[in-house]
């Protein structure tokens, strides 16, 4: 059995009084497609913020790769860990978010090619070659000039995939990623990520109200309710033939 790429353990995470995420535990495999399913505020993205380092957590841990996400191994012990750590642990981690967030005033290309050059010392003649080749991948290299204004929201949402790609993350989340757009344009942002689960051995866990594509897509579901996992499967078992009563209504409802 392969080690897990991301490990949580016991996480709890509380906003004030409210308890977002709830003594949770689960693993995710190397390569594996997850999806995240359940009604709106049972702690989805929190989760994927988590990951990224966005939040902290209240208590628990988190391992990506084997390592403390929050805590560095100091010899036996383990202490919180400082902003090198953290900068090492989130180059592993790639997310694309509903809102696209691109840099408004940069071009398509200075907004895939910025991080590399800041963050990783990349020069910025391979930083170029490589978001051509991932703007490429991804449909858009005709754009490299174009600002983010110009740009419908399927468009932005694809530089936003190649822009996490840019830095070559092993993990990669995406956050409802197709929730603000037209509906016309949401299959051309799910085909970039069906291609990246076929080319790709990313790891990739998506919260997503796209039941038909998480069916499709996914090689296990976890269906959340109050910052817990209620049930968790195979699509084929958590769509035709879910056990807990809250799936079957939650699925009742979006399906
Ligand atoms: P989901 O993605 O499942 O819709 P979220 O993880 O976004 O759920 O949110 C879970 C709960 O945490 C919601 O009740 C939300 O209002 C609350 N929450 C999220 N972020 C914050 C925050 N920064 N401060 C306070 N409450 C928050």
């Amino acid at each position: 059995m392969a080690q897990p790429i991301i490990q949580l353990d016991r996480v709890t995470k509380r906003f004030g009084e409210l308890t977002v995420l709830d003594d949770l535990s689960f693993d995710v495999l190397p390569g594996e497609k997850l999806a995240l399913i359940g009604p709106s505020g049972s702690g989805k993205t929190t989760i994927l913020r988590v990951l990224m380092t966005l939040e902290n957590l209240t208590g628990g841990h988190i391992a990506v790769d084997g390592e403390g996400l929050f805590h560095m191994r100091k010899g036996r012990r383990e202490e919180p860990a400082d902003e090198t750590h953290l900068h090492r642990m989130r180059a592993k981690i790639g997310m694309v978010f509903q809102h696209f967030n691109l840099f408004p005033h940069k071009c398509v290309l200075d907004n895939v090619t910025l991080a590399p050059i800041l963050t990783q010392g990349v020069t910025r003649a391979d930083a170029r070659e490589r978001a051509m080749e991932l703007l490429d991948m991804v449909g858009m290299a005709d754009k490299a000039q174009a600002m983010p204004a110009q740009l419908s929201g399927g468009q932005k949402q694809r530089v936003a995939i190649a822009r996490a790609l840019a830095l070559r993350p092993k993990i990669m989340l995406f956050d409802e990623v197709t929730s603000a757009l037209d509906p016309e344009l949401v299959e051309e942002v799910l085909n970039v990520m069906r291609m990246l689960g076929r080319e790709t051995d990313m790891t990739m866990l998506l919260v997503t109200h796209e039941m038909g594509f998480a069916r499709d897509f996914a090689d296990r579901v976890l269906f959340f309710d109050r910052g817990r996992i209620v049930e968790e499967g195979p699509p084929s078992q958590i769509f035709t033939s879910p056990r807990q009563e809250r799936t079957r209504n939650f699925l009742r409802k979006v399906v």
